[in-house]
């Protein structure tokens, strides 16, 4: 198959050739037919799978069927994140490369004057943040009555984020005769009422979540303390010299936090969340990127739509709260055929986060133990299934315990940031024991 046999003209088919696309991903195909034939799509797609170019491209073709009469915007893309809205502008331009389509971002957290400047010079299609595109419209700098085509991307984030007020207010002011697009990685009962209201008689597009099946990332959990993981993460650091990792934590305060020491540490690191100017975090990612920093500490938020190649290995500092985020996570790795690792360090009290997270992922992730990082309390062995008996056995401690004392389920409930007893910091060894744990 080739892009060219899905309907896309020439000039597309070239701007994507110029990118080395040879062909296109599952989601492109489904997804590039659909959008060109003017119906609503409804798309479960995950970051990394190819979704961008698989809406971009036929949008920018239905748009150059017909030229511009007024000001625009004639395609309005909303995304969630600063970062993603970058990042699909930059693809914007990449594949109208060869047509004459104009095309603009707006976020906030920098200055609106400029933004507004360019929407007054007119466009076809409108990148943007829900909440900067209300405050440029109750500033009258931008009209909706041209809009043929929405995009929701990432809309699922969008939700999380608090956005729903802002997109429905978005919404009523649209044309009521116009194509839209919803892509979510996940399907909330949220999301789909929100779907209901919004498509007509949707072509439904789903690929398998390229992640949780994806062959070429390997994920290791590391079992530690609390207050032993950012000595941990260090000596993992140095020992693997590693020279580019992104690290993810739950808060921001947590990014700052492990920034600070790590930097101590004498191992140069940035971090990069919702409280950093926009300019701290562009600095912060292109440092990253150019091999000035070797440690990027993210939040879940600020990582969407990072989209950095060849990343070798991901850290999960702390597990997320929602199991999803860990798939959008280890997916930062591993990008476009390339091998990767994902690891993570998880103490005892985050043993639910990580059943929820296999249990999703349909697969029990091999724990490795560092000598002298050894946790106090031990890590369930396995998703808690129902009134599964053998599971029953493991938790009396036959065959399923790390043969350490206190090894039954009280690791559950401990308090995160308990002594270790194992302080030891360095010149540790890694010692693999899936084998040993998975005996049931
Ligand atoms: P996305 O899921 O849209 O964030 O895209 C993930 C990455 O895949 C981006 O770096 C794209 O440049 C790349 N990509 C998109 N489509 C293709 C394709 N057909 N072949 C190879 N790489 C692609």
């Amino acid at each position: 198959m080739s892009f060219s046999s899905l309907g896309l003209s020439e000039q597309l088919v070239r701007a994507t050739s110029d990118q080395g696309y040879e062909t296109p991903s599952p989601i492109q195909a489904q997804a590039i037919p659909a959008v060109l034939s003017g119906r609503d799509v409804m798309a479960a797609a995950q970051t990394g799978t190819g979704k961008t170019a698989g809406f971009t491209l036929p949008l920018l073709q239905r748009l150059g069927e017909n030229p511009r009469t007024g000001k625009g915007p004639r395609a309005l893309i909303l995304t969630p994140t600063r970062e993603l809205a970058a990042q699909v502008h930059d693809s914007v331009n990449l594949y109208s490369k060869y047509i004459p389509t104009k095309a603009a971002v707006v976020f906030g957290g920098v200055k609106i004057n400029p933004q507004m400047m360019k929407l007054r010079k007119g466009l076809d299609v409108l990148v943007a943040t829900p909440g900067r595109l209300m405050d440029l419209y109750q500033q009258n700098a931008v009209r909706f009555n041209e809009v043929e085509i929405l995009v929701l991307d990432e809309a699922d984030r969008m939700l999380d984020m608090g956005f729903i007020r802002d997109i429905r207010k978005i919404l009523s002011l649209l044309p009521a005769k116009r194509q839209n697009l919803l892509f979510s990685a996940t399907f909330s009962n949220e999301i789909r009422t929100l779907a209901e209201g919004l498509l007509d008689n949707p072509v439904q597009v789903e690929v398998a979540a390229r992640n949780t099946s994806a062959e070429n990332i390997k994920q290791s959990v590391y079992p530690v303390d609390q207050s032993q993981k950012t000595a941990l993460l260090s000596k993992l650091v140095r020992d693997n010299s590693w020279d580019q990792v992104l690290v993810f934590t739950r808060t921001k305060h947590g990014a700052n936090r492990l920034t600070q020491k790590l930097e101590k540490d004498g191992i140069t690191a940035a971090a990069i969340h919702g409280n950093k100017s926009q300019g701290a975090r562009t600095r912060a990612l292109a440092d990253f990127k150019a091999g000035e920093v070797r440690v990027l500490v993210a939040t879940d938020i600020a990582a969407r739509g990072l989209d950095i190649k060849q990343l070798p290995q991901v850290v999960n500092f702390e597990l997320p709260n929602v199991p999803e985020d860990y798939v959008h996570r280890i997916g930062r790795t591993g990008r476009a055929g390339e091998s990767g690792h994902a690891l993570s360090l998880v103490s005892a009290d985050e043993g639910k986060m990580l059943a929820g997270i296999e249990r999703l992922i349909k697969k029990q992730l091999p724990r490795t133990e560092v000598e002298g990082f050894e946790p106090t309390n031990n890590l369930p062995l396995k998703p808690k299934a129902k009134a599964d008996p053998s599971r029953a056995r493991n938790r009396n401690g036959n065959g399923g315990g790390n043969g350490r004392p206190g090894g039954k389920p009280k690791s559950f409930g401990a308090k995160p940031g308990g002594r270790s007893g194992g302080r030891s910091q360095n010149g540790g060894s890694q010692r693999s024991r899936p084998a040993q744990r998975q005996s049931a």
